[in-house]
């Protein structure tokens, strides 16, 4: 096959077949075709789509370009939730435990932050001695034990993906639907899942911004997975301000203890116990979402959530003094309170700048090789509809340096309007997708 007429044959918007993407990608990964070729691929395929056997074929190739984990020994079902990410978002530090607890196997393999959003990896690593880098055996051993567990992408899962992403960030590329579906769903397919949960967000803090785009995203995602015989739920959520009210890694578990310990109620835990119901629901613990989600609230009520949260993080070497206890945990150097000058009703917030904002602090990376302060973030107070009068603090922010302090408040005092009139709050889930 020739590269370069594939290559051609994309640019001029015609289909290609499962072969041709399957030698691209195989060749690619095989180091057989330079960054300069497969760049203008991935540019050809941004600018001109690819169709739905196209972007399955993508994924397959980028699938089998590495390891499929084989949990068949672990009798049950497993189910995993994907987000496409956005800030204050800890569901899967929540979930996990609820679904392990109702009885469903969750294998879980997270990402890191990306650009102005969190990741799962960095919140977890935040908790001392918590280990994210465990090999596939240990993986295993892990979920059979505890029911569920939470690992970084190792050098056997999708190996493609890791060196096509590096170049896609370089290139532009990121923000192409068929290109993120083989990304995630690659990932998410080798982990040895029979179902998915998606949670797909959209707003001014998503990568999505637009409903329109995050819908077909959510679609392109589902579609793929059923193509491999895996079940799946899309959610289209609210990602127009923070989830919950702590942004930063080490607050973020924090929040997570709130909620699965001390029965904190906001949108965090609204959206956490729909995610877990619908983990319930296809892990077959259910006969339906809604039946799903009361069992979800049951579990986290009685406590044993929070008792499964202990256990897989003891099981993957975290000291669970500090979850029980977590004001032992060290403080950062300064902390500052911010109020507004004026008052009124909160009625918009810049989420991006917001996740910026919580980078400027320490939260986390400008650069891959970036160190992450676990201790720096922010408490954001207030939701959007809320009335806010002068005396009241909006946000604190906490870091170990005075000038990212000062760099964070003045973003944070940009990032938020304010206005007369009553303002109604956003739904958070926008619209189902089965
Ligand atoms: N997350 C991924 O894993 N891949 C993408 O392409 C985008 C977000």
């Amino acid at each position: 096959m020739n590269t370069i007429e594939i290559i051609r044959k994309k640019r001029d918007k015609k289909s290609l077949s499962n072969e041709e993407i399957e030698f691209l990608i195989s060749s690619y990964t095989k180091g057989k075709i330079p960054d300069y070729q497969f760049s203008a691929f991935l540019m050809a395929a941004f600018l001109n789509g690819l169709n739905k056997t196209e972007t399955a074929a993508l994924t397959k190739a980028m699938l089998y370009s590495g390891k499929i984990v084989d949990l068949s020994s672990i009798k049950g079902l497993k189910v995993d939730k994907h987000s496409t990410g956005g800030v204050g978002d800890k569901t899967s530090l929540i979930i996990a435990p609820i679904a392990a607890a109702a009885g469903v196997y969750v294998p879980m393999i997270s990402g890191r932050g990306l650009g102005h959003t969190g990741g799962t990896l960095d919140k977890l690593e935040s908790i001392p001695g918590f280990r994210t880098e465990l090999n596939l055996n240990q993986y295993e051993k892990v979920l059979k034990k505890t029911g569920a567990v939470l690992i970084g992408q190792t050098k056997e899962i999708a190996p493609a993906d890791k060196l096509i992403y590096s170049l896609r960030d370089v290139t532009a590329t990121v923000e192409a639907i068929p290109l993120i579906t083989g990304s995630i769903m690659s990932k998410k397919l080798a982990e040895g899942i029979d179902s998915l949960v998606l949670d797909v967000k959209t707003g001014n803090g998503a990568f999505m911004k637009e409903m329109e785009d995050a819908i077909d995203l959510a679609n392109s995602l589902s579609e793929t997975a059923k193509a491999f015989g895996k079940k799946c739920i899309a959610f289209i959520t609210d990602m127009n301000q923070p989830l919950g009210n702590y942004i930063g890694n080490w607050l973020e578990v924090v929040e997570s203890i709130q909620v699965l310990r001390n029965g904190k109620k906001n949108d965090l835990t609204e959206l956490s116990l729909i995610l877990a119901g619908a983990m319930i629901f296809l892990g077959k613990k259910s006969k339906s979402l809604e039946e799903g989600i009361e069992k979800a609230i049951t579990i986290l009520n009685s406590g044993k959530a929070f008792n499964k949260f202990l256990e897989i993080v003891k099981a993957q070497g975290g000291n669970i003094s500090y979850l029980e206890d977590p004001e032992k945990y060290p403080k950062s150097n300064y902390n500052k309170q911010i109020k507004l000058m004026n008052e009124g009703y909160l009625s918009f917030v810049n989420t991006y700048e917001i996740g910026m904002a919580a980078i400027d602090l320490g939260a986390g990376r400008l650069k891959k090789e970036d160190k992450i302060d676990p201790k720096a973030g922010i408490i954001f107070n207030f939701k959007v509809g809320d009335k806010i009068r002068k005396a009241d603090v909006i946000a604190e922010v906490f870091s170990d340096s005075k000038e990212k302090i000062k760099l964070a408040e003045n973003r944070i005092l940009k990032a938020v309007r304010l206005s007369n009139k009553q303002i109604k709050s956003p739904n958070l889930i926008k619209e189902i997708i089965n």
